[in-house]
C-alpha cells in the first residue's frame, strides 16, 4: 500500500516533511517524494493529514480475563483502533492477576482471537498483586510480560519492593509504579483541596503521591532496576524526579490526558466520571504538568484507560468505581491541553518513547520496521461517548469540543479507517 501526500513525522529518524508511505507484506519498505503507485497498489490519500509511526499506549486496562462486563479484548482494542492506537500494555489487575504464566497463557489465546492491535502484558509485580510475596519475574517474562506493575495498588511495603526489585534486577521489564500511600489517602475520592472541603468529601492530599514517588526513586536508584511512574500527577512527584535524575537516575514518567487538562474543579460538574486515582489535582498541578511537558521531564503518554460498566460510573462519587475510558478521547485531549507541541515531540511521546521504555517494536517508521501507522488530522470534533467502541462510556471529556483526531490506523499493514472521521 501507497500512503501519499501525507505530513510525515517521525522522530526515530527525525524526519517531518512531506513524504509518501510504502509499506507491503506488514513492513515499512520505502519512505520517498513523489513515490508512484505500483500497478495495482491501493492507495490511501493523506493529504492534509500527519502520518506517523503507530501510537503506542502503554497503560491500558482490558479486564479480561475477569471482567468482560467492563471491556473485552475485542471491545479495548477497537477502541484502540479508533484512538489511534496500534499497540496496548494491558495492566495486570484482572481476575485472575496477571502474576503467573498460566494465566499470561489465558490472555495470549484471547488475545490470539480477540485483539485488534498489538498487545503487550504488563505482569504483577506481587501474587495477586497483594503486595505480599514477589511472583516469578523470570517466569513471567518468559510468558510474554514486559514490565511489571501491581497498578491500582501501590506496593506499600517497602521491603517487599525492594526485594522484588533485587530478584528482578536482571530481567529487562520496567517497573510501573502506581504512587498512592494507602495510609494518606484514606478513604478519599478526590483530590483533598479547596473544591474537596467545599464539598464535604473524603480528599487524597498530593503528598500521599509524592513520598510514594519519592521511596519508589530511591529504591531504584539502590537496586539498579529501571523504574517508571505511572499517572504522574503533582508538583511534588516532578520535583522527586527531578532530584533522582540529578542524582544519576534513567527513571521514566507519563502523564495522563486528564491530569493534563482537568483539575479538582471538574468534580463538581462531572462527579463519579471524573472520580480516578490518583485523582485530579488543583490547576497549579495540572500547570506544572504542562510545563513539565514541554520542558522535557514527561517522558510518555499514557491514558490509564480504566472502562466500567454505567451502573459502576452511576449514583453518587463516594460509591462510583474508580476511573474512566480513555483511549478513543486522548488524541484528542493532548491537542485540548498542549495545543502548541511541537509535532515531532508529541509523537515521540505517544509511540518512540512509550516503545522504547518498554522494549518493544514500533515507535519509528525506518525502513524494515512494522507497518504500524496512525494517521490523523487537525480537525474539530465533539467528543460523544455514546459512539465509544470501548464498553466504558463514562468520562469527563464529553461533550466537549476538541480540536484533533484520528482517521485511520494501520497494523502490520492492515488498514482501519476510523468510522465518520471528516
Ligand atoms: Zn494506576
Amino acid at each position: 500500500m501507497l500512503i501519499s501526500g501525507g505530513r510525515l513525522v517521525d522522530p526515530s529518524q527525525p524526519l517531518d516533511a512531506r513524504r509518501d508511505l510504502r509499506i507491503d507484506a506488514g513492513v515499512v519498505v520505502e519512505i520517498g517524494e513523489h513515490l508512484t503507485p505500483r500497478e495495482g497498489e491501493p492507495v490511501y490519500d493523506a493529504s492534509g493529514a500527519v502520518v506517523a509511526p503507530g501510537f503506542i499506549d502503554m497503560h491500558v486496562h482490558l479486564r479480561e480475563p475477569g471482567y468482560p462486563e467492563k471491556e473485552t479484548i475485542a471491545t479495548g482494542t477497537l477502541a484502540a483502533l479508533r484512538g489511534g492506537f496500534t499497540a496496548v500494555a494491558c495492566m495486570p489487575n484482572t481476575n485472575p492477576a496477571l502474576d503467573d504464566p498460566a494465566v499470561l497463557a489465558i490472555l495470549a489465546d484471547l488475545v490470539a482471537r480477540d485483539a485488534r492491535c498489538r498487545v503487550y502484558p504488563v505482569g504483577a509485580i506481587t501474587r495477586g498483586r497483594k503486595g505480599e510475596a514477589a511472583v516469578d519475574f523470570t517466569a513471567l517474562a518468559r510468558a510474554g510480560a514486559v514490565a511489571f506493575s501491581d497498578d491500582g495498588n501501590t506496593v506499600m511495603n517497602a521491603r517487599v519492593l525492594r526485594d522484588a526489585a533485587l530478584d528482578a534486577a536482571a530481567i529487562d521489564g520496567v517497573f510501573i509504579s502506581h504512587a498512592e500511600d494507602e495510609h494518606l489517602k484514606g478513604n478519599a475520592v478526590m483530590h483533598e483541596g479547596v473544591v474537596s472541603r467545599a464539598l464535604g468529601l473524603p480528599g487524597s492530599p498530593a503528598v500521599a503521591e509524592d513520598v510514594i514517588v519519592a521511596r519508589d526513586l530511591l529504591i531504584g536508584a539502590e537496586t539498579g532496576k529501571r523504574w517508571h511512574i505511572a499517572h504522574l500527577s503533582t508538583r511534588g512527584a516532578l520535583d522527586a524526579l527531578r532530584h533522582a535524575r540529578a542524582h544519576g537516575s534513567d527513571a521514566t514518567c507519563e502523564v495522563t490526558p486528564h491530569h493534563l487538562l482537568l483539575t479538582d474543579e471538574t468534580i463538581r460538574t462531572s462527579g463519579a466520571a471524573g472520580k480516578v486515582n490518583p485523582p485530579l489535582r488543583d490547576a497549579s498541578d495540572a500547570r506544572a504538568l504542562r510545563d513539565a511537558v514541554r520542558e522535557g521531564t514527561i517522558d510518555v503518554f499514557a491514558t490509564d484507560h480504566a472502562p466500567h460498566t454505567a451502573a459502576e460510573k452511576s449514583g453518587d462519587l463516594l460509591h462510583a468505581a474508580v476511573g474512566f475510558t480513555g483511549l478513543e478521547v486522548a488524541v484528542a485531549a493532548y491537542a485540548l491541553a498542549l495545543p502548541d507541541l511541537p509535532l515531532l515531540r508529541f509523537v515521540e511521546l505517544i509511540s518512540t518513547a512509550p516503545a522504547r521504555v518498554l522494549g518493544v517494536p514500533g515507535g519509528t517508521l525506518r525502513a524494515g520496521s512494522p507497518a504500524d501507522v496512525t494517521i490523523f488530522a487537525d480537525r474539530p470534533w465533539t467528543i460523544d461517548p455514546s459512539s465509544f467502541a470501548s464498553k466504558g462510556k463514562s468520562t469527563p471529556f464529553a461533550g466537549m469540543r476538541v480540536p484533533r483526531r484520528v482517521l485511520a490506523t494501520i497494523v502490520g499493514g492492515e488498514l482501519y479507517r476510523v468510522p465518520d472521521a471528516p
